[in-house]
């Protein structure tokens, strides 16, 4: 009996994957531990599992031996599919009968176009469900031993894509909220959008944090603050995919591991 089918039978109610139906799911920021059980379902019972850069090879490893893998998606310097295509494809695929598991990094509707496949699905009558999964924000804060929120600290906590920074985008009421910024897709454009806040009214001096390949064995934490943040990368050489997160809630990290307890979530 494998792990799985010892879960599975342990498990009332394992969703059944059904052929002609496609599953949108999250795969997490990398470590196969942040999957869910349902996307496990459907790795276990997909036929083709449509998966995009940012899905770990490990997750990918998890998929059942009738699986079949195919590449859809952003890859540097490689012409990409673009998002209509690959909507389109898992139409097709769908209406050939097979069970298309549609698996994206972290969770799909979080800066992830699932949301545009999902319509995409739902005008071409393909019967589809959408499986939540782990975003990178908050994996990628967790690996670090900063808490999302943080009595006393703050209330709210924002998400926000730097990517497209160059367009139209007012970044001052943002920064004037006093509640921590988490940043995705940023690198690109880290100088830009820090040089924004500052001039939004956050101090140079808050604290700040760029997170990398979190939860997978090339992870990276640099602590920094807000006016350092963007010299400090380059001069470290952190490469994307990375989170950025601005906001006192930085500081924990310190008292976390001065006690000396948090146990990293992967081995190095
Ligand atoms: N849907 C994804 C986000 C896709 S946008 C999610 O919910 O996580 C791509 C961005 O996600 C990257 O530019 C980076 O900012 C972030 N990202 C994805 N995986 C990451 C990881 N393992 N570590 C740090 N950042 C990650």
């Amino acid at each position: 009996m494998t792990a799985w089918d010892a879960l599975a039978a342990k498990r009332a109610g394992v969703p059944v994957f059904a052929p002609g139906h496609v599953w949108l799911a999250g795969a997490g920021p990398g470590d196969p531990g942040l999957l869910t059980l349902d996307a496990l379902a459907g790795l276990a019972q997909a036929d083709i599992v449509v998966h995009d850069a940012l899905v770990d090879a490990r997750v990918l490893a998890l998929a059942g031996p009738q699986a079949r893998l195919e590449f859809a998606g952003k890859r540097g310097g490689k012409p990409s599919a673009t998002q209509a295509d690959i909507s389109k494809r898992l139409v097709a695929l769908a209406r050939s009968g097979l069970r298309v598991l549609r698996l994206k990094g972290g969770d799909p509707f979080v800066f992830g176009r699932g949301g545009e496949e999902a319509m995409t699905l739902a005008a071409a009558g393909v019967p589809f469900r959408v499986i939540p999964g782990v975003t990178a924000g908050l994996a990628a804060l967790a690996a670090a031993g900063i808490p999302a929120t943080l009595r006393g600290t703050n209330r709210a906590v924002i998400f926000a894509a730097g990517h497209g920074a160059e367009e139209d985008f007012d970044w001052t009421p943002l920064a004037r909220s006093g509640q921590p910024i988490v940043l995705y897709m940023v690198m690109h454009n880290l100088e830009r959008i820090v040089a924004a806040l500052m001039t939004g009214g956050l101090a140079g001096a808050t604290p700040a944090a760029v997170i990398a390949s979190a939860t997978t064995p090339k992870e990276r934490v640099l602590i920094s603050t807000l006016e350092s943040l963007a010299r400090d990368s380059r001069a470290q050489k952190i490469e994307p995919p990375a989170i950025v997160v601005v906001g006192d809630i930085v500081t924990t990290r310190a008292r976390l591991i001065a006690a000396d307890a948090m146990t990293e979530s992967e081995p190095k």
